[in-house]
């Protein structure tokens, strides 16, 4: 009798559940590992090369490490999920596995793709055993819930909650890496790829700044917990420095575990798990918001199909403008902050969360057109596209998701980038045309200024697009 695991957003060997159990005790049969590229299925969900990419370098970096501990890494390639259940049978049935493991998933497609998996081998007499792993606690935790039952919507309350589960629970623990085993033999012909460069797909965009592996991203993490961690709270808003982790790509590819992350903040904080607002606790609660947002898609699936969190709102007159819509997606829309802003993410596959908030406001606010276009884009476009996340700041910043506050809260572009980029180092970086500017000038050029820079002038004055955006939510 031997095991396969099956990886999928978990690319990592430490502190792997799925991993962990499957080589718990001492087992001494056989152990594959499996990792399926399904490009079809990818581009379905709108994944784009960035994120594809850089997945497969993390793929690259966990073969190794998995033969490093003596578990052989099948690669395969299908169009779509619908092919896989008679892939893993077939598997299974050749290498005599009788126990998969795998770590969930919870968005639509995928928990209905390891339902129809579980439907193919049990029968046959091979059992599933699936672990929540993506979290410090499991999306639909028991204790996660409102005084009247419910999931929450609303993230206090969800931090608040979550704090008190943790400190009643502890910690959650840390696998430790497993131990290394003589190595598993493979029949060749089930090594069709030697490596992921031989599948085809891309496997190089933005390599520089973004390494794949879990190696990586534990370097990250250690080094923000020994010299960013206690500044977060003062340098995380401003695009200029670099006051955040950039650890999300190796979270939303699982080379990293969030309890990883949450050890780290809680450690760096005399190993207190607390509401305080020092910036070990501020950047543990970003961490409690991916955990909000994986929570909130577990408990309104709708939201994997374009609905919006809160319906009754999505009844807004969304514009679908191609021409304004395309000089947001390229940076020249005349508003400097939000160009920096786009040009970054299209340079370098990231953009930073204060920005984030700006364009995705500024996309469905002032141009009111519908947050799926610009979800859409961020997913194309983000080396970190991670569905739960990426949805709930885009429903955030349209007011059709989970914020407390309601449709008003409009940024005024202006004012975010003379508060969070006051020299404008940050918009001449990625707006070199606006070198020559200086001051009110730069976050706010006329037109004078802005045709002698070879600048577009602003899409939409900034209070029409604000009284717009204000009418079109009233009327919803
Ligand atoms: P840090 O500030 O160092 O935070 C540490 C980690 O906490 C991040 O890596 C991330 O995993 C998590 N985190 C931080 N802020 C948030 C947040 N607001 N919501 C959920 N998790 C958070 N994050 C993604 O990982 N993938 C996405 O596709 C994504 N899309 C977004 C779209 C919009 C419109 C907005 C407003 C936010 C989005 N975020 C997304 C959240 C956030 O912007 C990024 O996680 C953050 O900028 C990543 O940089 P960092 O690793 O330096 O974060």
């Amino acid at each position: 009798m031997n095991k396969l695991i099956w990886f999928r957003s978990d690319l990592r060997v430490m502190d792997n559940r799925a991993l962990s159990s499957a080589l718990k005790g001492g087992f001494d049969g056989g152990v594959y590992a499996l990792y399926v590229a399904t490009p079809k299925q990818w581009d379905s969900h709108d994944w784009g090369e960035p994120k594809v990419s850089f997945m497969l370098r993390c793929v690259d970096s966990l073969s190794k490490n998995l033969r490093e501990l003596g578990v052989p890494l099948i690669l395969e390639k299908r169009e779509t999920f619908g092919e896989l259940p008679k892939l893993l049978l077939k598997l299974c049935q050749k290498l005599d596995v009788s126990e998969v493991y795998l770590n969930k998933e919870y968005e639509l497609n995928e928990i209905e793709r390891d339902k129809n998996v579980k439907e193919a081998l049990e029968p046959n007499g091979i059992e599933i055993f699936a672990y929540d792993d993506q979290t410090c606690l499991a999306p639909d935790h028991p204790e996660l819930r409102t005084g009247g039952g419910r999931p929450y919507s609303v993230f206090t309350p969800f931090m608040k909650k979550w704090i008190d589960i943790i400190d009643s629970e502890g910690l959650p623990s840390v696998n430790k890496r497993p131990k290394k085993r003589k190595i598993s033999k493979l029949p060749t012909e089930l090594l069709k790829y030697e490596s992921v460069s031989e599948l085809n797909l891309p496997f190089n965009t933005f390599k520089e700044e973004w390494p794949g592996g879990e190696r990586n991203g534990l370097e990250r993490l250690k080094s923000f917990a020994a010299k960013g961690i206690e500044h977060y709270g003062d340098r995380r808003d401003f695009p200029s420095i670099s006051g955040t982790s950039r650890i999300s790509p190796y979270l939303a590819a699982g080379a990293l575990s969030a309890r990883k992350c949450l050890a780290y903040a809680v450690r760096a904080n005399e190993d207190q798990l607390t509401m305080d607002k020092n910036g070990e606790m501020i950047w543990a609660s970003e961490i409690i918001w991916r955990e909000f947002y994986r929570h909130v898609l577990f408990h309104n699936q709708r939201i994997c199909k374009y609905g919006a969190y809160r319906e009754e709102v999505d009844k807004v007159a969304w514009r679908y403008d191609e021409d304004e819509f395309e000089r947001w997606c390229s940076g020249m829309t005349g508003y400097p902050l939000v160009d920096a802003a786009m040009r970054q993410l299209n340079s370098t596959g990231w953009m930073h969360n204060r920005l984030r908030m700006v364009v995705s406001m500024f996309l469905t606010k002032h141009l009111l057109i519908d947050w799926r276009r610009g979800e859409k884009y961020f997913n194309q476009k983000l080396v970190d596209a991670d569905f739960a996340s990426n949805n709930g700041g885009w429903q955030w910043s349209s007011s059709t998701g989970t914020d407390a506050q309601p449709y008003f809260r409009i940024f005024n572009p202006y004012s975010q980038s003379e508060k969070f980029d006051k020299e404008g180092s940050f918009i001449k970086e990625f707006v070199p045309e606006l070198t020559p500017l200086s001051g009110k000038a730069l976050h706010k050029p006329e037109a004078k200024l802005c045709e002698a820079c070879g600048y577009p002038s602003p899409i939409i004055e900034h209070p029409e697009g604000r009284e717009r955006a204000l009418n079109a939510f009233k009327r919803a």
